[in-house]
C-alpha cells in the first residue's frame, strides 16, 4: 500500500506547474529514498536490566530512567541506528523522521477501522492509506521540505519552486485561518500548516494546492 501511495505521490509531483524539473527530480529521489517501518522493529529493545518491584513504584521509575539514560548515552559516537523505532508498537499513531527519511506505522494503528486484511483494499486505502499519505506528505511540507534527499537541512529547492510552494501553502493558511473553533477563537493557519498540508496531501495523494488562483 505504501509503495502504491509513494508512486501516486510521484505522479502528482510531475504535474505541479510551479515546480521546475530539477526540483522535481530531487523530490522524486527523496520520495524513492524513504524507508518504511511497518508493524514492529526487527530487533526488540532489551529491558532485561530494568528491575521492577511491584511494591516499589519510586524504585521502578528510577530504574526505568537509569536504563533509558544509559541507552541514550550508548548512542554517543556511534553511527545512527536506522532500525530504531521512536514510538512503541502499542501506540496508535504514526510518525515521520525527516532526519533519517523514515516513516513508521506501529502495529497498534494497523487495526480496524483503519486497516484490516479482511477489508476490501479500497477501504484500507481510504483509511490507513490516507494516514500513509499524510506521513509521506510531511517529508514535503513547510518543515519537511527543508530536508534534502539525504536528510540534511539544505536549500535544495530553486527559489522559483519555493515561491510556488509558498503561494500554494498560503491558500492552506487562509483556509485554516477561517475556521472558528469556538466563538471568536480561530485556528492560526500558519502554525498548523504542516499538519494541514499533510492531511490534504494524504487524502489527495497528489500535491495540488487546495485552491486555485
Ligand atoms: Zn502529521
Amino acid at each position: 500500500m505504501i509503495v502504491a501511495i509513494e508512486q501516486a505521490f510521484e505522479r502528482g509531483l510531475v504535474t505541479l506547474p510551479w515546480m521546475d524539473a530539477g526540483t522535481q527530480a530531487r523530490a522524486q529521489a527523496k520520495a524513492r529514498g524513504l524507508s518504511n517501518m511497518v508493524g514492529y522493529p526487527d530487533r526488540w529493545r532489551d529491558y532485561s536490566q530494568v528491575k521492577v518491584e511491584r511494591a516499589d513504584y519510586f524504585g521502578a521509575v528510577v530504574a526505568a530512567s537509569r536504563a533509558e539514560l544509559a541507552r541514550e548515552m550508548q548512542k554517543a559516537d556511534r553511527p545512527v541506528d536506522r532500525q530504531e523505532w521512536l514510538m512503541p508498537v502499542s501506540v496508535l499513531n504514526a510518525y515521520t523522521n525527516p532526519l533519517t527519511l523514515e516513516m513508521a506505522f506501529p502495529a497498534a494503528i494497523l487495526q480496524p477501522p483503519l486497516f484490516s486484511i479482511e477489508l476490501p483494499m479500497a477501504v484500507n486505502f481510504g483509511a490507513i492509506g490516507s494516514i500513509m499519505g499524510h506521513e509521506l506528505t510531511h517529508h514535503f511540507d513547510d518543515e519537511g521540505s527543508t530536508f534534502d534527499e539525504t536528510g540534511a537541512l539544505a536549500a535544495w529547492w530553486t527559489p522559483a519552486a519555493r515561491a510556488g510552494f509558498d503561494a500554494a501553502a498560503s491558500c492552506v493558511v487562509s483556509q485554516y485561518d477561517a475556521y472558528e473553533v469556538l466563538p471568536g477563537l480561530r485556528v492560526r493557519g500558519k502554525q498548523t500548516l504542516g499538519e494541514n498540508i499533510a492531511d490534504a496531501g494524504g487524502l489527495n495523494t497528489r500535491t495540488r494546492p487546495m485552491c486555485d488562483g
